[in-house]
């Protein structure tokens, strides 16, 4: 009976010293996140978050960042991509401005996203240059050279003794599909389930956890109103952890669509911000290094208000430097507006018929003009309207393009708009369209009229848009097939400050030009 007691003791030490081994073996990890900052370096009102309160922000960010990490060590921050291309700062520096604020925004690793290659690849690769902050990519190539278009596509960082590979990819068809056609001329995005098994192999034995960030998936929705189903956003996440085994975690970004819960796909945890510095994610991992598993998880995602959190006085100092030094052009002033200029994916809005009515307006014999409801980034406020609220609301550098196209693409390219994937067309003045949002894909158009006269297959149409569109952007292919192209190389922006100009007091209404029915 003695031994039988001195055993059970030694089984129960035993036990003991094993629980306390493995319990000790169970590390944390904080991953701090964010995706499609879209240089939004100020606080601002975003509707659907608060009407009063603005949410955002480097400076808050900033913040965040460094309190976390002095809290916790055993933090890291990661960014999916798409930081340049948002208010003006952005555009006019061509994202010089974006990473000399993020080189100190604490981040730990980054995905490059379509919007870094906004005003051409080699500007891409100069800016690049400039961080202090490893910037991933493992799958976008320069055709001549054979080589990538920036030198990493994965990184090992070790943090509380785990190896963490960390990969960036870019999904192949949201490149082609959101990048204007000329800018990455010479460039080859190759498929980004194929590379990350490659760097998956590549990092095996090398690391403990591997984490993906990658850009891809459906376009955010460009609207005054909120996004939809996250799932549904995040699908093509949830598939590519479903094909491609040994992801832990995946940081994604481009449809700007929040994970409050985490998806979790295969066993790989999918997180996500709402973009626009919105929210900062925080996602704490518990790793058992002994079974090499994460054994759980929590996130904390919160709306990132400004009037609870103070701003960094270091990178409050950057953020004016770079506005001290464009506002000669972004302070002046155009015109005056009766009411706010806003957005929307689905229907007409006031910002989508301003940038058609002044399309046309600079090439005023032509039928009709349109342009993506993609490219309206940011609403215009009611009163005074300056160029620098122009620029952050339609940042890109396209130009006007002038067409002549069949009534049959033109029918096909309204279609594409009412399937609404990559948002309705926005139309100028003289365009009556309407569809049926519960008819399927592709059979939408319940009526398009110009100038008051049903569109007509046979006939053939001079259309004015960008050259975004003209190449195919968006998904809008049937451009292509345009009868004639001419670029004018004037810049939209330009027509549209010329445009507004014209008048003392602009007043627009919504007109019925496009609608849901
Ligand atoms: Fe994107």
């Amino acid at each position: 009976m003695k031994s039988f007691k001195y055993l059970l003791l030694f089984v129960l030490i035993l036990s003991g010293a094993i629980s306390s081994f493995s319990r000790a073996d169970e590390r944390k990890l904080t991953v701090l996140y964010t995706n499609d900052l879209h240089s939004h370096f100020e606080p601002h009102i975003v509707p659907w978050v608060s009407k009063t309160r603005k949410v955002g922000g480097f400076a808050n960010i900033a913040t965040l960042v460094k309190r976390e990490k002095a809290s916790n060590e055993h933090t890291v921050y990661f960014d999916a991509g798409d930081f340049f291309t948002g208010p003006y700062v952005s555009s006019l520096t061509k994202g010089e401005a974006v990473i000399d604020a993020m080189n100190h925004l604490g981040l730990d690793a980054v995905a490059a996203g379509n919007h870094e290659f906004d005003h051409g690849w080699k500007n891409t690769q100069y800016q690049f240059a400039k961080a202090k902050f490893p910037i991933l990519n493992g799958n976008i190539f320069v055709k001549d050279t054979g080589k990538l278009v920036w030198n990493k596509p994965y990184i090992i960082k070790k943090v509380n003794g785990i190896r963490l590979g960390i990969i960036g990819l870019h999904g192949k068809f949201a490149f082609y599909d959101t990048t204007a056609d000329e800018m990455i001329k010479g460039l080859d995005a190759r498929d980004e389930e194929v590379y990350l098994r490659k760097y998956i192999k590549e990092l095996e034995g090398k690391t403990d956890l591997i984490v993906l960030l990658i850009h891809q998936g459906i376009p955010g929705t460009q609207s005054s109103g909120g996004t939809g189903d996250v799932a549904r956003n995040h699908k093509k996440d949830i598939e590519l952890a479903r094909n491609v085994p040994g992801i832990d975690l995946m940081v994604t970004g481009h449809p700007h669509s929040g994970t409050p819960k985490p998806l979790v796909s295969n066993g790989t945890i999918i997180v996500s911000t709402d973009a626009y510095t919105i929210e900062l994610g925080k996602l704490e991992l518990i790793y058992n290094k002994e079974t090499d598993k994460i054994t759980s998880h929590k996130n904390t995602f919160n709306y990132l208000f400004d009037d609870e959190v103070p701003d960094d006085p270091q990178m409050l100092k950057i953020i004016k430097k770079w506005k001290d030094k464009v506002k000669t052009i972004t302070d002046e002033e155009v015109t005056t507006s009766s009411t706010a200029l806003t957005r929307s994916y689905s229907e007409e809005s006031l910002l989508g018929n301003l940038v058609a009515d002044a399309m046309l307006d600079a090439f005023p014999g032509n039928d009709f003009a349109v342009t993506n409801s993609g490219g309206l980034r940011q609403d215009v406020d009611a009163g005074a309207v300056t160029v620098g609220e122009l620029i952050s609301a339609f940042p890109f550098p396209n130009t006007i393009v002038q067409l002549q196209m069949k009534g049959s693409d033109l029918r096909e390219m309204f279609e594409h708009g009412a399937g609404l994937t990559n948002g309705i067309l926005q139309a100028s003045k003289g365009v009556e369209m309407s569809y049926d949002e519960s008819k399927p894909i592709g059979k939408r158009v319940v009526k398009v009229e110009i100038k008051g006269v049903p569109l007509d297959d046979n006939k053939t149409y001079k259309v004015i848009t960008s050259n975004f569109l003209a190449d195919g952007g968006d998904g809008f292919v049937m451009f292509k097939k345009t009868l004639k192209y001419k670029n004018t190389q004037i810049e939209i922006l330009d027509s549209m400050v010329k445009f507004l100009k014209k008048f003392n007091r602009y007043e627009p209404n919504i007109e019925g030009r496009v609608k849901k029915l």
